[in-house]
C-alpha cells in the first residue's frame, strides 16, 4: 500500500456487528473482517474494501439485486 497509517482502532468504513464466536467479538457485515488480534482490530483497522461508496460513484448498474 502507500503510506496508510494502520491505527489500532476500528476503521469507520466497516459496519460491524457483535459476534458470538469465541475467536473474535466483532465482524464486518460487508467484508467479513473481524478483530482476530488480541487487543487489536486486525483487518478492521484497515479501510473496508467492500464498504458502500457514497461519495465516489463509479458505475451504477440498473439491476435490482438489492439484498
Ligand atoms: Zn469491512
Amino acid at each position: 500500500m502507500n503510506n496508510e497509517k494502520v491505527e489500532d482502532k476500528l476503521h469507520p468504513s466497516h459496519k460491524t456487528r457483535f459476534s458470538d464466536a469465541s475467536s473474535f467479538d466483532e465482524i464486518c457485515i460487508h467484508c467479513g473482517a473481524h478483530d482476530i488480534l488480541l487487543g487489536g482490530w486486525g483487518q478492521l483497522a484497515l479501510p473496508c474494501p467492500k464498504a458502500p461508496s457514497k461519495e465516489v460513484k463509479k458505475v451504477e448498474e440498473p439491476t435490482a439485486s438489492k439484498v
